[in-house]
């Protein structure tokens, strides 16, 4: 069995994994993000000593990393996080240094484009070329698969960063985001919430007005989305979407937003198999990492 080694780089942790596939994860590694050369050679010593452990060099290596990055092959700054606020990390190099300690073909893509990679792959989009992948967690990211390839095109986009309808009378809260203060990011991502409400985002009970507020800026995105790129479908994952209950809400809420306007069946009549949950659940990024690993071939 061939052997793929992946990475989901975040802000806050990395995981590790070695695999073939979703059935076949080997092994896995978790530990938090510190400085990078800490954070990368952590990385390499696990990919190292679990290969020798199994006897068995890893084929290639996938990245499914936290951005901004650079994706662009022929740039001299290719495979780095370039402008990130995390300190310590920008302008980190983190192909180059993959690649010279591990010898081997590293692929690398957004957190979300790997993602919706996996989820096309082996998850919830499968046979479905033109979707959609989105994150609510700690930021908003929102990742494109077009023709069956990750959009990339000038940068990677940044789906977060919209803007959206903000009535400051009924919301008052000025939103989080330190670029555009009330953009998607800043008026629904996890640290958002608990800053409006004064609690964190997992203690606030299911029936909370925060998450009427919360469907309904999810429900305009999506709006903007179907509008501009006609996905086939849209994904929601990241910790906010654990909140179930969002589910129904926010597909009511952009049908209503869209007003009948889009005639699609893949709309109108099974709304609730066209804004989902990722079926790889926390292990989307991941195993897209891996997905994209397999492609070196
Ligand atoms: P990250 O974005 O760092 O990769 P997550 O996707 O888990 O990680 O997002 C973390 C954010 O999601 C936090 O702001 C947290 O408050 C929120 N969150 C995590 N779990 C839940 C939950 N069960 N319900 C609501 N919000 C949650
Ligand atoms: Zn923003």
């Amino acid at each position: 069995m061939p052997l793929y080694g992946g990475i989901e780089a975040g802000g806050t942790k990395f995981v590790c994994i070695i695999a073939e596939n979703p059935e076949s994860v080997i092994v896995e590694s978790r530990f938090s993000t510190q400085t990078p050369e800490d954070t990368l050679s952590k990385a390499v010593a696990f990919f190292q000593s679990e290969s020798e452990k199994l006897k068995q060099p890893l084929k290639a290596l996938g990245v499914a990393c936290f951005g901004p990055v650079d994706l662009i092959p022929s740039s001299p700054t290719y495979g780095y996080i370039t402008t990130t606020p995390k300190a310590g990390w920008k302008n980190t190099d983190i192909v180059g240094h993959l690649k010279s300690q591990l010898n081997i073909p590293v692929l690398f893509d957004t957190d979300v484009n790997a993602a919706a990679f996996g989820e096309y792959t082996w998850g919830a989009a499968q046979g479905l070329e033109d979707f959609l992948y989105f994150t609510i967690g700690t930021g908003i990211g929102g990742g494109a698969l077009v023709n069956g390839k990750p959009l990339h095109g000038m940068v990677h986009p940044e789906m977060g960063h919209i803007s959206l309808p903000h009535s400051w009378e009924k919301d008052p809260f000025a939103g989080t985001c330190p670029f555009h203060q009330d953009c998607f990011e800043g008026l629904a991502c996890g640290p958002a919430i608990e800053k409006r409400w004064g609690i964190p985002a997992p203690k606030l009970p299911p029936n909370h007005p925060a998450w009427e507020l919360e469907a309904y800026y999810i429900a305009e995105a999506m709006r903007t989305f179907i509008c501009t790129l006609s996905p086939q479908r849209i994904i929601l994952g990241g910790g906010v979407m654990e909140q179930k209950q969002l589910f129904p809400m926010i597909q009511k809420k952009t049908l209503q937003s869209l007003n009948g306007y889009i005639q699609s069946t893949r709309l109108i009549d099974n709304i609730d198999e066209y804004i989902i949950a990722p079926q790889l659940g926390n292990r989307a990024g991941v195993l897209g990492a891996i997905a994209l690993a397999r492609e070196a071939y």
